[in-house]
């Protein structure tokens, strides 16, 4: 039998890259496309495209086949920093439907049965989201639409343009919801990454009982999801029958506060929060994982402080280099 052939847009980027690795493990022919290669390993992607999804003329390029799968994850994003300052809303709208506009169409043009789209939490209410011990993030809250960020309502304009090419096209593209993913190899420093990630950096640079900053209060809650979680769902979702929107995320909720204690509990550090006003996001947030369940008969198994073990060990170690390299 031929080797079936994956197309991975956004593989220069935190999942994407992750993606390719596991397809790879598990015997496809993998296309990566990206502006950009990985930033911290080579990609094991058989071929790797540098270009930009904004440009029709290289979406042809890239989809010169009728791929077994195809998994879109490109987008201009980044952590609170990032999305929420306000000061980057029109890029991010502008770029990201650029991409998936383009790339839905030329997949649709040769005969690709759906692809794999990746929305985000931030596309849910944020007046269910404004009480931090009970956030509603069911899939089916996401109706009257009000995200909270520019970022979001992009996610949901994309999320009904994959939807009405399965309407009108019989296309079978499938939709998740991911919610905070985390892991090694994700971005760690420079604005654009999330908290575990910045809490991570911020307690392997501190001293013992050394201070560090949090934006806000800490008390806004979240859950975070393992990188190997997120990609078990997403492969489970795409070669499933359900169309989606899933959340692909733990219900494993903390707030800020508690997650500085985790790191720094696993840093073996006393570590003393400084709050200072940042950029914040929703209130609280929490994956609700009733659907997944039910349609997939999956949910995420390992708890926050197995990843976040890893995330730190890796962090530390890029921090650790950083400091040498200076
Ligand atoms: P990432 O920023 O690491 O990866 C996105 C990649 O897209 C980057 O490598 C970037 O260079 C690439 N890209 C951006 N514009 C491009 C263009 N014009 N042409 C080609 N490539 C382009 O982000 P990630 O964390 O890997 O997230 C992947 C997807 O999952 C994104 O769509 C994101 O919105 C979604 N998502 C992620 C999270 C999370 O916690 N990481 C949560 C919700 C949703």
């Amino acid at each position: 039998m031929a080797t079936k052939s994956v197309l991975v847009c956004g593989a220069g980027g935190f999942i994407g890259s992750h993606l390719v690795k596991r397809l790879k493990r598990e015997g496809f022919w993998v296309r990566g496309v990206d502006l950009k290669f990985p930033g911290f390993s080579e990609t094991e992607a058989d071929d790797f495209m540098i270009g930009d999804l904004r440009d029709q003329a290289f979406c042809r390029q890239v989809v010169d086949r009728r791929f077994d799968e195809v998994y879109q994850l490109a987008a201009d994003m980044g952590g609170a920093g990032y999305i929420f300052t306000g000061e980057h809303d029109a890029d991010v709208m502008h770029n990201s439907a650029t991409i998936n506009l383009n790339i839905l169409d030329v997949c649709q043009k040769r005969n690709v049965r759906g692809l794999f789209y990746s929305s985000s939490a931030c596309m849910y209410p944020a007046h269910n989201q404004e009480d931090p011990d009970n956030p509603n993030c069911s899939e089916g809250s996401a109706y009257p639409a009000a995200p909270d960020s520019e970022y979001g309502w992009e996610k949901l304009f994309s999320e009904r343009l994959y939807l009405a090419y399965n309407r009108n096209y019989g296309m079978r593209n499938r939709i998740a919801r991911y919610h905070n993913i985390f892991g090694p190899e994700g971005t760690w420093v420079g604005g654009k990454e999330k908290a575990p990630a910045a809490i991570c950096r911020k307690v392997a640079e501190a001293r013992f009982n050394g201070e560090i900053e949090i934006w806000g209060d800490g008390r806004q809650t979240r859950s975070f999801l393992y990188i190997d979680e997120c990609l078990e769902g997403t492969t489970r979702l795409t070669r499933s029958d359900f169309e989606g929107p899933v959340n692909i995320g733990s219900e494993e909720m903390v707030t800020i506060n508690q997650l500085v204690d985790l790191v720094a509990d696993i840093a073996g550090k006393k570590i003393i929060k400084k709050h200072i006003p940042g950029p914040l996001g929703v209130r609280g947030r929490n994956s609700d994982n009733r659907l997944i369940e039910k349609q997939l008969g999956w949910k995420p198994s390992s708890s926050l402080r197995s990843g976040l073990e890893k995330s730190y060990e890796w962090i530390e170690r890029q921090v650790h280099s950083n400091r040498r390299a200076a």
